[in-house]
């Protein structure tokens, strides 16, 4: 199959839009990362995602509307609760997605045999464009290979699915970077599966209590069901071992140069590079600009596979506050939860 690359032109919107609505797969930009996109109520169509991407078929997929008034229009949920129409006062168009009870249009390929199914209405104006024109909702995962890290510009969707797919359309790079936050409305209290753009004190102050998954930081236990199954592969990883380091900025520093020689790079801030010897230096963005990290963080780890003589990385481990949760969410499964505690001083 031949990999057109569409760009965002009202035509290719459209072209785009045909491919989808007759059951094809395309690539489209969102603020978070690029989704692979298809019919949502084509069950056939949904499969192909999981094919292209070797997606496990026990990972639901997010469901993306063009207008909040689509979750009714296409029956996506049996009902809307009240904390719904809250969060999409506050935060739709925007990087955050409900999970609800599955309404009938949802192929079961959709919702990987749950009864919910997740809904986000994208800000991206690509994005929603190319669902108005497709006439449906759109099922998108990232667009990239299944364990790989998610694509943020087409240029990464054409490295991993060139030949697989009927389309990529060009939007750019996508300003979050990382994926969308996961709250799921069905518990009784809300409860966040995924952290994203979309921060915890932010729900908080919408919905007031707010519980954190606890698969959000930590690797499940043998048995354990997820509750987001998405969340209990190990993911996001490059091909080289990383290793997160829980310590202070100087101990940080001094642990990274006694383990320095070829092969070994860190992955950093930009006031760390003055002072790391004798290892590649990849920086993340300043200290404490967690907006800056989580955008950059998916590049810098296709970027480290680019490198290819890079074997080991070293990281710290993110603070947990604001958007510091999703990027510490996502280095902790690119590290497959390897994290080395280094005494405090
Ligand atoms: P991706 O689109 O690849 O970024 O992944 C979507 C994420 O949402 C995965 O972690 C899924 O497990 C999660 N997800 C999608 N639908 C549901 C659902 N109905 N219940 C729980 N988690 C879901
Ligand atoms: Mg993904």
């Amino acid at each position: 199959m031949t990999t057109q690359l569409l760009h965002h032109n009202e035509q290719d919107i459209q072209t785009a839009g045909r491919l989808l609505a007759a059951g094809g797969l395309v690539a489209i930009p969102t603020e978070t990362v690029y989704g692979l996109a298809a019919d949502a109520t084509n069950g056939e169509a949904v499969a192909r995602i999981f094919a292209a991407k070797g997606r496990p078929m026990d990972n639901p997929l997010i469901v993306h509307i063009a207008d909040f008034g689509d979750i009714r229009r296409f029956s996506l949920v049996r009902e809307i609760p009240e904390t719904a129409y809250a969060l999409a006062n506050a935060f739709w168009p925007g990087p955050l997605t409900m999970i609800m009870k599955k309404g009938d249009a949802i192929p079961d390929a959709v919702s990987a045999g749950l009864d919910t199914v997740a809904v986000r209405l994208p800000a991206h104006p690509v994005a929603r464009a190319v669902i108005r024109a497709a006439q449906t909702p759109l099922a998108a995962p990232s667009a990239n290979l299944s364990g790989s890290p998610s694509p943020t510009s087409a240029q990464h969707v054409m490295g991993d699915l060139d030949g697989k797919i009927d389309a990529v359309l060009d939007g750019g790079d996508c300003a979050v970077g990382l994926e969308s936050t996961v709250i799921t409305l069905v518990t009784e209290v809300p409860r966040v599966l995924r952290p994203g753009g979309v921060t915890v004190e932010q729900l908080r102050s919408v919905l007031g209590e707010v519980d954190v998954d606890d698969a959000v930081l930590h690797r499940l236990a043998e048995g354990q069901v997820a509750a987001s199954p998405g969340m209990k592969y190990k993911h996001y990883a490059p091909k080289a071992n990383v290793i997160l380091l829980s310590c202070t900025d100087s101990e940080f520093i001094g642990y990274v140069n006694s383990h320095a020689g070829s092969g070994v790079a860190a992955l950093c801030c930009d006031e760390d590079i003055p002072m790391l010897r004798g290892v590649m230096t990849i920086s993340l963005g300043a200290r404490g600009d967690y907006d800056t990290q989580a955008h950059r963080l998916f590049d810098c780890l296709r970027r480290i596979d680019g490198y290819g003589s890079v074997q080991t990385v070293y990281s710290r481990l993110p603070a947990t506050d604001g958007v510091g949760l999703a990027v510490c969410n996502r280095l902790i499964r690119a590290a497959g939860f390897e994290v080395i505690y280094l005494e405090q001083t």
